[in-house]
């Protein structure tokens, strides 16, 4: 394949330059291939394996941009941490354009870390290999999960020095995803009062992502959008909460107006299951907990919605706003009889979820594990669920509880074996505990960089029983500390 047989495309580039600022990567010395993902260089239509094309490794490094390619700096703002921010922007990502995939699939390409850009502020434009390989690992697990997410295609690394707490080195991640389109994005030109600017960017977006609404007057059809981005988040914040995955830094510039999870940073999946977790090191306040997520899904759609206010109404707004909760309970509702086994809903759901999850808080068990040995439960079982840990066996809770889901499953009548096939495809045995990520990353430093993609490969199917990697699926055994520089 012939780096010129791509065809390049960049929507975002035909905005007025107020959208975004001009400016190429700053190349790096020696870039190496760490880490390279060929599933999704298929659907991109890149070749399969990068060993025999240099040219593409030095165009993931930045060192080469293609004439087809227009490099820019989107400019956004945002609430960062509750405060407001007026203006941020990509700071250390660049976007180079779009590809055009398979099946005419557009592809926005973004390379972060790639260097200094307008927005930069204090930050020297870069990543370091620790937090790419972070960012990597957890987008390709989220997108075998089913949730949505922006993707990881490769990351280049460099000898280059980086100074964080200490000094690391450089590193390029290239991801990937339809748009990189933030509420911040809206939040800036609202606050500028930039109403065309404002308009032309949900045009854009509702355009290119959202087509099926063009069929709506222009009199509905923001509101009609604002309800679907709402609606998406709730969905996803739904999603998140089902899976344990914390996201760690929810503020409204890693908010994606197609809602995919967006920006990596210090997160976690829960382990020992504590709803009042912090996983983010410099979140001292909490602000984003794992069971305060879907609160701040609604505050983040609160301040969309204060953007879009010359498009949409506030009565419509309202509405919206007001129906987030019923759809966030309706999703993770039936996420969680999913991943009890149960296929109808019944009144008593939502008690019976209360009830194995204080069982778990309780106890401090895994949150996978646990969800995964009811899985391989069967009625010869009784009250017995192998593999969950003693603390949590032993627990006289678990037999009233044990009896109570049981009953449930009687009354549902499904076959156990389907109901426990079922199961097992929707409560993942691995997830990418801190440890892993972890174990990547030293394996990466000591020159072992083939980790990464083992560690990728292996959560790629994360509901199989890779009974020869059963170690992935262990619990850490030790905190590992994340922050916002993560
Ligand atoms: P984040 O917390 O990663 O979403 O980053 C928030 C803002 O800080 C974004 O506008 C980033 O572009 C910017 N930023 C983060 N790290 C750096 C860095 N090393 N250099 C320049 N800008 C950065
Ligand atoms: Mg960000």
């Amino acid at each position: 394949m012939e780096l010129t047989a791509l065809q390049w495309d960049n929507r975002f580039a035909r905005l007025p330059e107020t959208f975004y600022h001009r400016v190429e990567p700053t190349p790096v010395p020696s870039p190496h291939l760490v880490a390279w993902n060929p599933e999704l260089a298929a659907l991109l239509g890149l070749p399969h394996d990068l060993t025999e094309h240099p040219d593409l490794l030095e165009v993931l490094a930045g060192n080469l941009v293609l004439p087809e390619m227009a490099p820019l700096a989107a400019i956004y703002a945002g609430h960062q941490f509750g405060s407001w921010v007026p203006q941020l922007g990509d700071g250390r990502a660049i976007l180079l354009g779009e590809i055009v995939g398979l099946n005419r699939s557009r592809w926005e390409v973004q390379l972060k870390g790639a260097g200094m850009t307008r927005f930069s502020r204090m930050g020297d434009g870069r990543a370091v290999l620790r937090s790419t390989i972070r960012e990597y690992l957890a987008s390709e697990a989220m997108h075998a999960l089913g949730i949505p997410t922006t993707r990881a295609l490769a990351i280049v690394g460099s000898p280059l020095p980086v100074y964080r707490e200490q000094t690391e080195t450089a590193a390029i991640l290239t991801r990937v995803a339809p748009t990189h389109v933030r509420f911040g994005s809206f939040e800036l030109f609202a606050s500028r009062r930039m109403q065309t600017e404002l308009q032309q960017l949900a045009d854009m977006v509702i355009t290119d992502h959202f087509p099926e609404l063009l069929a709506l007057p222009a009199a509905e059809r923001y509101a009609a959008w604002y309800r679907e981005v709402v609606m998406r988040t709730a969905d996803l914040m739904a999603e998140w909460t089902a899976v344990g995955f914390q996201h760690g830094v929810m503020n409204t510039d890693n908010f994606s107006i197609t809602g995919l999870t967006i920006d990596y940073g210090p997160y976690c999946w829960l382990e020992r299951y504590d709803p009042q977790w912090i996983c983010n090191h410099s979140d001292t306040a909490g602000r984003y907990a794992f069971d305060q997520q879907p609160l701040v899904g609604l505050w983040n759609c609160t301040r969309l919605g204060e953007a879009l206010h010359s498009l949409v109404s506030e009565a419509d707004a309202l509405a919206t706003l007001e129906s987030y909760r019923e759809r966030f309970d309706a999703t993770l509702g039936r996420l969680f009889r999913a991943k009890l086994g149960l296929t109808a809903a019944d009144p008593g759901d939502a008690a019976l979820v209360a009830g194995w999850l204080d069982l778990l808080e309780r106890t401090g068990a895994d949150y996978a594990r646990s969800f995964r040995a009811l899985s391989h439960w069967t009625p010869g079982d009784g009250a017995a669920v192998a593999d969950l840990h003693t603390e949590i066996s032993d627990s006289p809770g678990l037999v009233t509880w044990m009896e109570r889901w049981s009953a449930r499953l009687d009354a549902e009548g499904q076959d156990h074996t389907v109901r426990s096939t079922q199961m097992l495809a929707t409560n993942p045995k691995y997830v990418l505990r801190n440890w892993l990520a972890q174990d990547a990353i030293d394996n990466a430093l000591t020159g072992n960089v083939g980790r990464v993609d083992e560690i990728r490969t292996l959560l790629n199917t994360p509901f199989d029983e890779h009974p020869e990697l059963e170690r992935y699926a262990m619990p850490g055994s030790e905190e590992i500390v994340v922050s916002c520089s993560s």
